[in-house]
């Protein structure tokens, strides 16, 4: 990874527990959720990375959290992380 890449990966993680890297990236379930449709496209892994840019303005219309496996590999809980911030 270069130290662009490094850094960016930096920035995005905000969770202590899910890292934000190419394996929970491709895992993600969330751009497949309706709720997603009102985040930014290039938004996913909200586990990691924090709620979304548009949190301010969205509605919960279903979690896709639950089907996923990062969410059964970290133990995580809840859901609806793009609304309510990372693990
Ligand atoms: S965190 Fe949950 S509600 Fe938000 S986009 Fe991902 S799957 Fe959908
Ligand atoms: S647990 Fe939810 S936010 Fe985290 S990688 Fe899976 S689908 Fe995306």
């Amino acid at each position: 990874m270069s130290l662009r890449e490094r850094v960016e990966t930096a920035v995005k993680q905000k969770s202590k527990i899910v890292p934000f890297n190419d394996q929970t990236k491709e895992l993600c379930q969330c751009a497949d959720c309706p709720t997603h449709e009102q985040c930014e496209k290039a938004e996913i892994v909200f586990c990691s990375a924090g709620d979304s840019d548009n949190n301010d303005s969205m509605a919960q219309k279903g979690c896709q959290c639950g089907t996923c496996e990062v969410f059964q590999q970290h133990s995580l809980a809840g859901g609806y992380y793009c609304m309510e911030g990372e693990a």
